[in-house]
């Protein structure tokens, strides 16, 4: 392995980082009301909107994904109106527990883990409402299961014009392709330290005029999510309270990174990852867990039940080959496990991985 200090991560999240965005964070710190903050708030706000592909605003907050999911259900869900929450996975489950927790009146759609949504099931559960707000997540992290999210935006807008259309791309973001504006998303949020590469801390989230428009009919928004406060002070390139400036330096200079390896050429990486992927795995006698069209491009869940290597014996050898490897997630722990080929991750360091695991099962 190319080096000794550490592991390199192969988990779906966080993800490695590279040294030269380690290094961005030791900045000597800078005050937020000053000129220099709205200085990088500005060109960083306006990297993010072309990650996004949005011309609308994008939040950065300091939080895990999981603050913006919060955010989303209380900003966007009147509470005498329904949302309708997209199931297949631990993170679609624990978005839709989020709503309920916040309590929101909440109808699911599940598939089967591994299965996708398709435009066709969901059209069906439109006519169960009508819905403040559908909840999807881009990228199931926990199956590798990417949801044709263009085409069940689409469903949502010939259908329920007046439903917010709200997606996670946590571990899709800066991976797989995301339109925001041309696809008619209403709310993307993402998180810092998937397909984007950065340390953990820092959320972000491309927001519609419509969902501020909902928000303002909402009374009780919370504290910390207000997303009216929050673009109160984005319109200063601000933010309400402290944010987290290391962070938004890193951010910065990631993204510098990012629109120089080409957003389109970076999507381009993480499709070619995952063909060497599922080579790799089919090749070696396991089947992939997600079904066929819906693959996802920035992590692969393999199954391992017809082969049933051990896991925690694998996880134990690779270790020692210098990576950190996934053992799986939740109920499907073990029968399956991932390989995330996601951020700045490179084929060379990919094939790395799969001479380690040749090594372990061959062994
Ligand atoms: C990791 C992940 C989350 C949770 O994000 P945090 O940043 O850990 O709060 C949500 N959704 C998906 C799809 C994820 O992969």
């Amino acid at each position: 392995m190319t080096q000794s200090d550490h592991k390199y991560l192969v988990i779906p999240g966080p993800v490695e980082v590279r040294r030269e965005i380690l290094e961005a964070q030791s900045q000597w710190m800078i005050g937020h009301r000053s000129s220099e903050f709205a200085a990088l708030y500005g060109r960083l706000h306006s990297k993010l909107q072309q990650a996004f592909f949005t011309e609308s605003r994008v939040f950065m907050v300091g939080c895990s994904g999981t603050g913006f999911w919060e955010g989303a259900s209380r900003n966007c869900i009147r509470d005498d109106q329904k949302v309708l929450h997209l199931r297949g996975g631990a993170f679609s489950d624990r978005w839709a527990s989020i709503s309920e927790a916040n309590g929101k009146q909440v109808d699911t759609l599940d598939v089967e883990w591994g299965e996708a949504h398709t435009p066709e099931m969901l059209k069906e559960a439109l006519q169960n409402g009508p819905y403040d707000a559908v909840c999807m997540v881009h990228n199931e992290t926990s199956t590798g299961v990417t949801n044709p999210v263009k085409d069940l935006a689409a469903v949502v807008h010939a259908e329920a014009p007046d439903t917010l259309v709200l997606v996670d791309s946590v571990s899709g973001f800066l991976g797989t392709e995301l339109c925001t504006d041309e696809w008619g998303l209403d709310l993307v949020l993402t998180s810092s330290q998937k397909a984007f590469a950065l340390p953990p801390g820092i959320a972000f989230a491309a927001v519609s005029d419509r969902v501020l428009a909902r928000a303002e009919q909402i009374e009780y928004r919370g504290y910390y999510f207000d997303f009216l406060e929050i673009d109160k002070s984005a319109q200063k390139n601000n933010t309400p309270s402290t944010p987290p400036v290391s962070l938004m330096f890193a951010a910065d200079q990631q993204m510098d990174d990012i629109l120089a390896e080409g957003i389109e050429n970076r999507w381009a990486r993480h499709i070619a990852m995952k063909e060497m992927t599922h080579e790799w795995a089919t090749s070696r006698g396991f089947g992939l867990y997600a079904d066929e069209p819906y693959r996802s491009n920035t992590v692969t869940t393999v199954d391992n039940r017809e082969k049933g290597i051990d896991v925690n014996e694998m996880s134990k050898f690779m270790a020692g080959r210098g990576f950190a490897m996934d053992k799986g997630y939740g109920k499907i722990k073990g029968p399956t496990f991932r390989i995330a080929h996601m951020g700045d991750m490179q084929i060379a360091t990919l094939e790395e991985v799969f001479d380690g695991l040749d090594a372990f099962i061959g062994k």
